[in-house]
């Protein structure tokens, strides 16, 4: 799976989410068109996904960039 920043306005995949989608997952044609996620959706699920397959707490540079982006 590959993910790319959206480049048009599309509505977040998530259900119950009206925001613009930023983030997109190329399916492969397994669905028809990608998903697209907005960055809270995102942020929703990287901290689900992180507590599940992740016991131990991350630190990666990625997660701290997206820290102090936040921030500003
Ligand atoms: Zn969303």
């Amino acid at each position: 799976m590959k993910m790319q920043i959206v480049k048009h306005q599309l509505k977040c995949d998530f259900y119950g989410c009206k925001n613009f989608a930023k983030y997109g997952f190329s399916t492969k044609g397994f669905i028809r068109r990608d998903i697209v996620f907005c960055e809270d959706c995102m942020k929703k699920m990287f901290e689900c996904f992180s507590k599940i397959s992740v016991p131990k707490p991350v630190k990666s540079p990625f997660k701290l960039a997206k820290a102090k982006k936040e921030k500003v």
